[in-house]
């Protein structure tokens, strides 16, 4: 028995001739939560409709539990809740008028409407809002209602399309957090354009631009790309870049901001302790060594780029 819960498998999506995703291939397992990355553009929100039946593709197909979207539409999409990017509120309604709405589109049985409305609230920390309208909220707590709706049928397959986009950072942290919990018994597809949502929420991410994917992998292989092999160091007595050329298993050096030395090493070397002697005997100074982190901006920008990309995804399917 499998847990697979959705499988996508070569999506595209034409629109006037032009491919706005592109062959898109993945799966995502119960209990994980997906960022689904990428530039403003790059076919996230067009890849989302697709997996919620609300867009037809030009080639490939969609499953949820293993039921295919388009063969059977009604029970595909029963097993989805999804919060798309323009929130799909009555702002004239009470959050409980609306959610008793929501509970009836999602088929939710009449002598379970109201537990399924009241747990829905309680998760979404909404409890207190039951009988203000929505007009009334503010954007974070409208944004709360949007993923109540979402979550209401207790549904396999969470999908959030950019949910904190236009949320201030008190907004932020508890949307996170109700999407990690979130996480725990459904599974979770984000898209988000900023690359540290996924590192604070997600355990799987993909990278999707220009309607490709050029990453898919564990949140873990981002992070090891991130840190890298690479010290940065800083001397008082700045040494040629040869001589630390010559220390065992230093492949590159160059000089950094700040007079601070970079040095980059070979896979399954460790020059620290080597630098730190030669430091000592050539009276160089050494007064910081650290691991030099490459910003998740930089590393973005790397697989948004064909080679680095390339290199990557290899290692992800290691
Ligand atoms: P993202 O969600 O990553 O910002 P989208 O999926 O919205 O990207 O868009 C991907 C590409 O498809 C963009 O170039 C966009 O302009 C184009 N696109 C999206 N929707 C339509 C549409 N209805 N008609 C024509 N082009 C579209």
């Amino acid at each position: 028995m499998t847990n697979l819960t959705v499988e996508a498998f070569e999506l595209t999506r034409l629109y006037g001739g032009r491919e706005a995703v592109s062959n898109v291939s993945f799966s995502v397992m119960q209990g994980q939560v997906l960022g689904f990355l990428g530039p403003n553009g790059a076919g996230k929100s067009t890849t989302m409709k697709m997996l919620t039946g609300n867009l037809a593709p030009s080639a490939g197909s969609v499953k949820i539990c293993g039921i295919d979207m388009i063969e059977n539409p009604k029970e595909a999409k029963a097993l989805i809740g999804y919060l798309p990017e323009m929130r799909p509120l009555y702002k004239e309604f009470t959050v409980d008028e609306y959610l008793t709405i929501a509970a009836r589109l999602h088929r939710v049985s009449s002598k379970h409407i109201k537990s399924a409305v009241e747990n829905a609230k309680e998760r979404c920390g909404l409890g207190h809002m039951s009988k203000r309208l929505i007009e009334n909220l503010s954007n974070g707590y409208q944004q709360r209602v949007g993923i109540a709706q979402a979550i209401l049928h207790k549904p396999m397959v969470v999908i959030l399309d950019e949910p904190t986009v236009g949320l201030d950072p008190n907004q932020i942290r508890p949307i996170r957090e109700l999407i990690k919990e979130i996480g725990k018994d459904h599974s979770v597809i984000l898209s988000t354009h900023i690359l540290p949502e996924v590192e604070l929420m997600c355990n799987h991410v993909q990278i999707i631009d220009k309607g490709k994917m050029v990453f898919n992998g564990d949140i873990d292989v981002l992070k090891r790309h991130r840190v890298g092999n690479k010290l940065l160091i800083g001397f008082n007595n700045t040494p040629s870049i040869e001589a630390l050329m010559n220390i065992n298993g230093v492949t590159e050096a160059e000089l950094a901001d700040n007079n601070m030395m970079r040095v980059r090493f070979a896979d399954g070397s460790a020059p620290h302790e080597a630098i730190v002697q030669a430091a000592v005997r050539n009276s160089w100074g050494l007064y910081q060594i650290a691991p030099d982190q490459t910003s998740l901006e930089d590393v973005f920008t790397q697989l948004t780029h064909q080679d680095a990309a390339a290199e990557l995804a290899v290692e992800s399917t290691q």
